[in-house]
């Protein structure tokens, strides 16, 4: 059997990558008693405005507490709820809490902070995505302009006419959507100007050259600059993620960049522990 094919004999003896399978096997058949049980939370990390350190909004991200391997973060999960489907109500479950959560931190408004979701691109495909966002909003007593979705590039590239429907329909309903990790897909600004959205958050790695105020690489300063400038125009509002030092923030402020996320200004926290930092406004 080992003779007949050639992969297998390597699959044999390593240890190690069986051991990885068996522990993504195991994983993705709990997923769904995870989320039955409720061992799937969700942490908040906010979004500050750079001008004046207020609130712009709150990212959701989803955590697993499982009974045996403790917190786990997305990157040993997600990516296994999207290849068996499970992406699909793990997503809607996210949601449903995200937006409960929000309306109990900012209540209801047609301004004011958002909380953020990120959507898989295999929801954006699921024919339900539109109701099930209407049903979490009507639920919690949210208003569309306090949810907004992140998608990435490459959910969106190419976008068969159901995704781009999907896209119409929820910002036709108010929500706001974002492109999350921008420059990291194979997209431009140009192509997502067809695309309804709000907001551009630019992946943390352009942030890299601007950590010390004294060294900031020029290009990397410029390049920054420059996609804040054309997301400008193009009237989406950016949001500097990875935001790890005061030289960044002074720097993105400089270049007119609107808000920022990342440890230095508030890390992703269970909702008890971030609820205490907000302004009461
Ligand atoms: P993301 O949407 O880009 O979320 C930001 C990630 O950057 C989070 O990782 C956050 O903890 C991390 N981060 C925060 N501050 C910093 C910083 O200063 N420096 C750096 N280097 N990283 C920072 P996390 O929570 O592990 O999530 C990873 C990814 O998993 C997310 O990236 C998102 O793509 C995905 N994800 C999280 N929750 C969900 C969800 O509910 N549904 C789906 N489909 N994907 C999710
Ligand atoms: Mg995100
Ligand atoms: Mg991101
Ligand atoms: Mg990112």
């Amino acid at each position: 059997w080992a003779k007949a094919d050639g992969r297998s004999q390597w699959a044999l003896f390593e240890p190690e990558r069986d051991a990885r399978e068996i522990t993504r096997y195991r994983l993705s058949s709990a997923l769904p008693a995870a989320l039955a049980g409720e061992d799937l939370l969700v942490h908040y990390q906010p979004l500050r405005r750079l001008a004046d350190g207020r609130l712009h909004g709150v990212e959701a991200l989803v955590r697993w507490e499982h009974p045996r391997m403790g917190l786990l973060g997305p990157e040993s999960f997600v990516g296994l709820a999207e290849e068996s489907g499970m992406i699909v109500p793990l997503g809607r479950h996210v949601l449903r809490v995200a937006c409960r959560q929000a309306f109990s931190w900012f209540g209801a408004g047609r301004s004011g902070p958002f909380v953020s979701v990120n959507l898989a691109s295999r929801q954006l495909r699921d024919e339900h995505l539109v109701d099930d966002v209407r049903a979490a909003l009507a639920d919690s007593g949210l208003y569309p302009q306090q949810l907004q979705l992140e998608i990435t590039e490459s959910a969106v590239i190419g976008t068969d006419p159901l995704t781009g429907h999907t896209l119409e329909a929820l910002s036709e309903m108010g929500v706001r959507l974002a492109i999350d990790d921008f420059g990291t897909g194979y997209s431009n600004l140009a192509y997502l100007r067809r695309l309804p959205l709000d907001e551009l958050k630019l992946d943390g790695s352009f942030l890299r050259g601007l950590r010390c105020e004294d060294e900031a690489d020029p290009v990397d300063v410029q390049l920054v600059g420059s996609i804040v400038s054309l997301a400008h125009l193009l009237g989406l509002t950016v949001t500097a993620e990875g935001v790890e030092t005061q030289a960044q923030v002074t720097i993105l402020r400089e270049l007119d960049c609107d808000a920022g996320q990342g440890t230095y200004l508030g890390r992703p926290a269970d909702p008890a522990d971030l609820g205490r930092l907000f302004d009461p406004t």
